[in-house]
C-alpha cells in the first residue's frame, strides 16, 4: 500500500513521513478517530515505507512498491508484518482461535473493502458473533513469541493491532511490558475508534496520532474515481457520510441496489406493454421465486416510480428528486400513467402486495398482476394533461 493510494489525510502522512526522514519513529503508536478515516490502511502504508528499500523513497516521499520488501506489503505476506485483530471460535477454528489463523480471510476482507474494513465487515467474513469477538489471552502470548525472534528479511518487524479496544482483561497486562520495552527495531501500530475503552495503561504506553474526519472535496473525488458514481450522486453521498469513507461505501452500495431494482422494473414495464407473454411468465416465476418480503419491496419500489411518473405529467423534472436515467425512462413512460388509470395501479399493486403477504401462489399473483398492468397501460391519458 502506498501513500499515495490512500484518500486524504495528507497532514498525517506528511508527518509520518517526518518521523522516518529524522529516525524519530516512536515505538508504540496509537491510530485514534472515527470509522472510515484510513487509519489501517495508513498504518500499513508507514510500516511499508519504512520497510521499503528504495532510498529514493525519501525524496519521492513514498515507497517505491517495486522492491522485494514493498511486493511482499503488497500482498500482505511480508514475514515481518503481523496484524491480530478480533477473533472467536467458529466452524473451521473450533479452539483456541488466533488472529494468525485468519490471515486467508483477513487479507480478502481488506481487498473487498479497499482497505477500509468494518467490525462488521470482520465478522460477517469469519462468521463470528460481535459479542464473542476480542483479542484473547492466546493472540497476546503470540505477539510475545512472534516478536521475540529477529526478523527475517527487513529491518523492522510491524505489529498491527487493529481494533485494540476489543483486547480483552486477561490478554492485556501480557502485552503492557512488550509495549512498554519492545524487542529493538519493533514497531507497535495499535488501531482504534474507541480510544476511550482502551485501558490506561496501554494508553499512556503509545503516542498518539489523532486521525480526523475526510475532508468532503476528498471524499467527493474518491467517490468518484473509486466507487466509479457520477459527480452530483458523489456531492451527494459526501454530504451524508461526513467525513467517513466507510460510510461512502455503504451508501454508494445502497445506490446499486436501487439501481437494479430500478432496471427490473422498467424491464417488467416494457415487457407488459408490449404484451410479451412468454417473456412475462419468466419473470413471474423468476421473481415469484424471491422471498416474499423482497417481493414486497420490489412492488412497493414500482408504485413510487409509477406515481412519480404522473406527478411528473402535472410538474417540471426540476420539482422531483429524480435524475440521470431514472428520469429520462420516466419522461418516456409518465404519458402512460395518467389520471384515467394511476388508481386503478395503485389498487392492483396494494392488492397483489395483500395476497403475497398471505401466503398465495407468489408466482401466479405477480403473473395476474401483469396481464393487468398490461391492460391499465393501454388506458389513454384524459384530454389535455399538461
Ligand atoms: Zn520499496
Amino acid at each position: 500500500m502506498l501513500f499515495k493510494e490512500i484518500i486524504g489525510q495528507e497532514k498525517i502522512k506528511e508527518r509520518l513521513l517526518q518521523t522516518v526522514m529524522e529516525n524519530r519513529v516512536s515505538h508504540a503508536q496509537l491510530f485514534f478517530g472515527g470509522e472510515g478515516r484510513g487509519k489501517l490502511s495508513i498504518a500499513i502504508a508507514y510500516a511499508q515505507f519504512i520497510n521499503c528499500r528504495d532510498q529514493e523513497k525519501f525524496i519521492r516521499k513514498d515507497s517505491c512498491g517495486l522492491c522485494p520488501s514493498c511486493i511482499k506489503y503488497d500482498k500482505l505476506i511480508h514475514p515481518d508484518l503481523h496484524f491480530v485483530f478480533p477473533v472467536a471460535a467458529n466452524k473451521e477454528v473450533k479452539e483456541k482461535p488466533l488472529s494468525q489463523n485468519f490471515m486467508a480471510q483477513w487479507r480478502e476482507m481488506l481487498i473487498e473493502n479497499h482497505y477500509f474494513p468494518s467490525l462488521n465487515d470482520w465478522y460477517d467474513k469469519i462468521d463470528i458473533e460481535r459479542k464473542q469477538a476480542g483479542i484473547n489471552v492466546h493472540d497476546s502470548n503470540q505477539i510475545i513469541r512472534t516478536l521475540s525472534y529477529t526478523s527475517y528479511e527487513s529491518e523492522y518487524k510491524v505489529m498491527i493491532i487493529w481494533m485494540v479496544e476489543k483486547l480483552n482483561y486477561q490478554a492485556a497486562p501480557k502485552l503492557l511490558k512488550i509495549i512498554e520495552e519492545p524487542p529493538d527495531k519493533t514497531l507497535f501500530l495499535l488501531i482504534t475508534e474507541n480510544p476511550d475503552n482502551i485501558i490506561p495503561t496501554i494508553l499512556s504506553r503509545t503516542q498518539l496520532v489523532k486521525f480526523p474526519k475526510i475532508e468532503d472535496n476528498v471524499l467527493i473525488g474518491a467517490c468518484e474515481t473509486q466507487l466509479e458514481i457520477g459527480h452530483n450522486q458523489a456531492v451527494e453521498i459526501s454530504r451524508v457520510a461526513n467525513g467517513n469513507f466507510k460510510e461512502a461505501m455503504r451508501l454508494a452500495g445502497q445506490k446499486d441496489e436501487r439501481n437494479e431494482v430500478f432496471e427490473k422494473f422498467v424491464g417488467w414495464m416494457r415487457m407488459c406493454y408490449t404484451l410479451d407473454v412468454p417473456k412475462m411468465t419468466a419473470f413471474s416465476e423468476t421473481m415469484g421465486r424471491e422471498s416474499r418480503e423482497s417481493i414486497k419491496g420490489f412492488l412497493l419500489s414500482g408504485m413510487e416510480v409509477l406515481r412519480n411518473c404522473l406527478v411528473l405529467n402535472y410538474t417540471s423534472p426540476e420539482l422531483i428528486k429524480i435524475r440521470g436515467s431514472e428520469l429520462d425512462f420516466m419522461k418516456k413512460f409518465s404519458p402512460f400513467i395518467n389520471g384515467n388509470n394511476a388508481e386503478k395501479f395503485s389498487e392492483e399493486f396494494n392488492q397483489a402486495i395483500y395476497h403475497i403477504g398471505r401466503n398465495a401462489n407468489t408466482g401466479l399473483v405477480l403473473f395476474d398482476l401483469s396481464l393487468t398492468v398490461a391492460k391499465l397501460l393501454k388506458i389513454k391519458a384524459p384530454v389535455s394533461v399538461k
